[in-house]
């Protein structure tokens, strides 16, 4: 199979077309449930000494095809979708931590992330510690026997400062212990299983779904990370489980698939049959027609990106321009060591005159959509200060990066001018007109 991100996203996996009615775009199954051969066949696949379909809450053809694709484009062995990307990253960590585990999560994250870590699985026993990713060693001050797995973003907003994957991974892998990256905002452009990364995670309803019409995650498998070094470590994965007949899956799943995936086939067999949250295959079907394109839209997404930043860092009406390219020293350099073939769609701005001069901007943008999304093939503008990221203290809004007059812009795939243009207009409403910049 080809390595070229342009053709796995139409070819990857294995479905060429469908077996029974030989179509070639993907058919959305729209079925719950599958008829068994025989009860011993039904019997053999509810004991997993045969793999296939049983019930849609765990597994769905047309799901299938979008998990193969997403594995082949991530490098990785097996992928398991879920509902949304919050549910993805829920799954993560709930497939390694159990009621008194911890995990050490990176500052950096979306504030979805942040409320999930610190409110809700802290409700579950569950502990979140977390570590200023701008010293990777960071990481490993927070570790103690209970610490289960490192948790990241490749490109997380609003810093937009690449995590440092290969320096914190090199720390887990001596300790036992998996890196878990959200790679949302960067898929194509970034591989972090290239980068010693075990489990990446997307929320797919942004850059690869790329047309803002549905909700949906995903967990892929690196098959790169040995459950079962440490068994005290991972207990998850070396003790048995007694709601799987005492499977230990660390074990038990390369021998019967022939394939270190135990990681994705514990979140298939035991977290979705026993909390749901399955992607719908509709929503599958809609994911899989924006994947077809995600390659070509990321080129165009960043090609335009890095006009926009060469557009604003010389407008008289922006303070301040954040993009992963113009941090100064080792956090720039990351941008280089780690992205290929451009470094994202996510610019921030902080506009002169604060708040103020930040939300005239947002109301004065006519062709940006003022949204809660990312990575629309469409441009898109917020305030995290008062929507995104609202829930957070003052303190960890800072901590997070968000000040009161960032804006965040993910830019779209329209034509650069044009998106240059509403800047322009818009900047101009907010403050200083900047005409001579657009040319
Ligand atoms: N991860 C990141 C980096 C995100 O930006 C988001 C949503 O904005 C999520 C996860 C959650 O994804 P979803 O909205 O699909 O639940």
């Amino acid at each position: 199979m080809s390595k070229n991100p342009e053709t796995i996203a139409l070819h990857g996996g294995e479905y060429r077309s469908d077996p029974s009615t030989t179509a070639v775009a993907v058919p959305i199954y729209r079925t719950t449930s599958y008829q068994f051969n025989n009860t011993d066949h039904a019997a053999n696949l509810f004991g997993l000494k045969e793999f296939g379909n049983i019930y849609t809450r765990i597994m769905n053809p047309t799901n299938d095809v979008l998990e193969k694709r997403v594995a082949a484009l991530e490098g990785g062995l097996a992928c398991v979708t879920v509902g949304s990307g919050q549910a993805a990253s829920t799954f993560a960590i709930l497939n390694c931590c159990q009621s008194g585990d911890n995990f050490v999560s990176s500052t950096d994250l979306y504030g979805g992330t942040v409320n999930l870590f610190t409110h809700t699985l802290k409700k579950l026993g569950i502990e979140v510690r977390y570590a200023d990713p701008s010293d990777p060693k960071n990481f490993e001050k927070a570790i103690d026997d209970r610490t289960r797995c490192f948790y990241a973003e490749t490109l997380p907003n609003p810093y937009l400062r690449v995590f440092p994957m290969k320096e914190v991974s090199d720390i887990g892998r001596k300790h036992n212990i998996p890196l878990i990256m959200d790679n949302t905002a960067a898929p194509v452009i970034c591989k972090p299983l290239e980068h010693g990364v075990a489990i990446v995670v997307h929320s797919l309803t942004k850059f690869i779904g790329g047309h803002g019409t549905v909700i949906g995650g995903c967990l892929v498998d690196g098959g790169n990370f040995d459950w079962t070094a440490d068994p005290k470590r991972q207990p998850m994965f070396n003790e048995p489980d007694m709601s799987y007949g005492g499977a230990k899956w660390g074990e038990v799943v390369p021998q019967l698939t022939g394939a270190n995936v135990a990681f994705a086939v514990r979140a298939r067999v035991c977290l979705l049959r026993d909390l749901g949250a399955p992607l719908a295959p509709d929503n599958a079907w809609g994911i899989i027609q924006g994947l077809e394109t995600a390659p070509l839209r990321m080129k165009q997404h960043c090609s335009n990106a890095q006009k926009v930043v060469d557009f604003l860092t010389k407008h008289k009406s922006v303070d301040r321009v954040i993009y992963p390219t113009l941090h100064k020293g080792a956090v720039g350099e990351r941008a280089k060591k780690y992205f290929k073939g451009g470094n994202g769609a996510l610019v921030g701005i902080e506009v002169k005159g604060g708040v103020e001069a930040g939300k005239k901007f947002i109301e004065a943008l006519k062709m940006f959509y003022h949204v809660a999304n990312i990575g629309d093939a469409r441009s898109l503008a917020i305030h995290p200060a008062t929507t995104t990221h609202s829930q957070l203290t003052e303190e960890e809004l800072l901590a997070a990066g968000v000040t009161p007059g960032y804006v965040r812009l993910s830019i779209g795939i329209e034509h650069p001018d044009d998106i240059i243009a509403d800047l322009d207009q818009a900047l101009g409403a907010s403050g200083k007109p900047n005409l001579k910049a657009v040319s």
